[in-house]
């Protein structure tokens, strides 16, 4: 697949502020924050969309949650968080590189719109 600018940050070819990194995964604040707390947690391995992650991706997928209750942790708003991925330009997928977005801080609406 072609680059994204998700892997120029995994590989700190492009400065990010980075909240956690395992083996696995990478996580760091957005650049255009939606919320008070707005954190994109991205696994290493470039998947574009989630629906292109394969059965072999199963505990990558499932890592990713538990990165996020970590994450959610670290930023004191573990009581209170909205975990996003948006799957294809239609449903405003922007950056090819699958992600989770990690809101908070802030009250939610839903319909998310
Ligand atoms: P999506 O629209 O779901 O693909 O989300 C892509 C997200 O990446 C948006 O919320 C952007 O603000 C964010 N983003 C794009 N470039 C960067 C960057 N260099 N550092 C941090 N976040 C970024």
């Amino acid at each position: 697949m072609s680059e994204t600018i998700f892997s120029k940050i995994i590989n700190k070819e492009i400065p990010s502020d980075v909240v956690y990194e395992d083996d696995l995964s990478f996580a760091f604040r957005d650049i255009n924050p939606q919320a008070p707390v707005h954190i994109l947690i991205i696994p290493k391995k470039p998947i574009p969309q989630l629906t292109d992650a394969a059965i072999s991706d199963q505990e990558l997928l499932g890592h990713l949650m538990l990165v996020a209750n970590k994450v959610a942790e670290m930023e004191g708003v573990v009581d209170a968080f909205r975990l996003v991925l948006n799957n294809g330009a239609g449903a405003g997928q922007e950056v090819m590189h699958m992600h989770f977005h990690l809101l908070a801080g802030r009250s939610f609406t839903w319909p998310p719109g």
